[in-house]
């Protein structure tokens, strides 16, 4: 049984062919019996889920929302209101939030059910979701393999047809990374786009909502709903949002793709430079102009990445003192003893990144680590400057590999930070960029990814969505 596209299951609803109940049962049914085989998911609410979809039986008003009676899935960093939101952490195990993230609202306000809360790195720290106190998420192409990360629950939720959308977060290739991983659509919002008003802060300069699809269709659709400035989070802009609905019937020709063939040159997996060779012959045979394109300062953008980020998140999560959030360790009889018996609730990955951040940012070293870091920032954000003024979209491989064995990196955190080395410089540069299914390599499946200038999702997902007609390869899902 597979759960259709969020457009169909819409257009199903507003045509009274079936009901939101209905497909929230079958929805909750399948998530109950599959739960366990993938650890996709760390909370099912199937009290929300199914008091959402009596509201929209009730009133047929509703019916015509655009994702009404959508089951979606939420990555469990993201805050709902009664609904447990751990971020993966046994600092957070037991955080019921106060109030619903924006986005949560607007998929809500949209006619959407939201069925669970995914599995996923702890805080979003980690590129396998293996680094989760919940266990690691499988996937489903190969359960002897990671999904990818850090959104992999929200991977696999949208790849084994459980729900059609799912929401992950974006800090270096948390979505797109894990829909490549899985063979699914993940989408990679400009900073900004997407309000992250109770999405739990990892790196501020650079965290962004983004949305797993099975289909650019219902990616489009999502980003839709969940889009626009909120008044309530100060990144979020006030740009006005483009009918992305529309964007997807562009077609190919004339689009002038860059390549970046001095930096995607090295280190790729052959089955991974086979597909994507391939790929660019489609692009190229439905009509787009191929340029070649550098980024010479994109082969920096994982170390630069590192650094940024450990010195944001050793900065955020000071706030996990047992005090104010979350756990609290019991007896300390000291201040000191509070902090660091409540800390040490953290995971290895977490207290890694705490320890280097503060590290970084540390008076005689600051200078050389995180000014450093900031002005190749800078640098890698020119070079796409430039870029854009020759072509419409860059393309390169997802990621190097497809997806690697569980345990494998666990040991080699420089292994594990290299999975993003193409997708971390878009995060870097606050660019918008999308993965799509581009075919398999010894049977696991293997992504494509087109970046375009800041506020330029229209093109991205008019470049996809001409992508996925011509190839189909979004058609194509694990047998479950
Ligand atoms: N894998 C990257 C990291 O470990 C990206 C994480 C993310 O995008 N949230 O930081």
């Amino acid at each position: 049984m597979m759960t259709r596209s969020a457009v169909e299951i819409r257009g199903d609803v507003a045509a009274g062919r079936t009901s939101p109940s209905a497909v929230c049962a079958a929805t909750l049914e399948r998530l109950d019996r599959q739960a366990g085989r993938f650890n996709a998911f760390i909370t099912v609410a199937h009290d929300r889920a199914r008091a959402k979809a009596r509201e929209l039986d009730r009133d047929p008003a509703l019916a015509g929302r655009p994702l009404a009676g959508v089951p979606v899935a939420i990555k469990d960093n993201i805050c709902t209101r009664g609904v447990r939101t751990t971020a993966a952490s046994r600092v957070l195990e037991h955080h019921v939030p106060l109030y619903d993230a924006t986005v949560v609202e607007r998929l809500e306000a949209a006619g959407a059910m939201i069925v669970g809360k995914t599995n996923c790195d702890e805080f979003a720290m980690g590129s396998s979701s293996e680094h989760s106190a919940f266990g690691p998420v499988r996937n489903p192409w190969d359960t002897g393999r990671t999904a990818g990360g850090s959104s992999g629950g929200s991977a696999v939720a949208v790849a084994t047809r459980l729900v059609p959308i799912a929401l992950g977060s974006e800090t270096g290739g948390s979505v797109r990374q894990p829909a490549a991983l899985c063979g699914v659509v993940g989408l990679k919002p400009t900073y900004g786009r997407v309000s992250r008003y109770g999405l739990i802060a990892f790196v501020s300069s650079i965290d962004q909502v983004g949305v797993f699809g099975a289909t650019v269709a219902d990616v489009a659709a999502c980003l839709q709903v969940i889009a626009g400035r909120d008044p309530r989070e100060a990144t979020s802009a006030d740009v006005p949002v483009d009918d992305y609905i529309a964007a997807i019937e562009g077609g190919a020709q004339g689009l002038r793709v860059g390549v970046p063939n001095a930096w995607v040159g090295a280190g790729l997996e052959p089955g991974v430079r086979q597909a994507f060779t391939d790929s660019l012959d489609v692009l190229r045979g439905a009509g787009a102009d191929l340029v070649d394109v550098e980024l010479p300062h994109s082969e920096y953008a994982t170390a630069t990445y590192a650094v940024v980020v450990m010195a944001e998140a050793s900065s955020n999560l000071s706030r996990f003192d047992g005090v104010r959030y979350g756990a609290r360790a019991p007896h300390a009889d000291t201040v000191d003893a509070l902090y660091s018996r409540t800390r040490a609730l953290f995971g290895d990955e977490v207290k890694r990144r705490i320890m280097l951040g503060t590290y970084v940012l540390s008076a005689g070293y600051y200078d050389a680590y995180y000014l450093k870091a900031q002005k190749v920032r800078a640098l890698i954000r020119q070079d796409f400057e430039r870029a854009f003024e020759r072509v419409d979209v860059i393309a390169t491989p997802t990621s190097p590999t497809t997806a690697f064995r569980l345990g494998e990196r666990l040991e080699d955190p420089v292994q594990m930070y290299l999975a993003d080395a193409f997708t971390a410089s878009a995060n870097l540069g606050g660019i918008p960029a999308i993965s799509v299914p581009c075919g398999f390599a010894a049977g696991l499946p293997v992504g494509l990814q087109f970046m375009a200038r800041a506020w330029a999702e229209p093109v991205l997902f008019r470049t996809a969505a001409a992508y996925e007609r011509l190839t189909a390869w979004t058609t194509h899902a694990p047998s479950v």
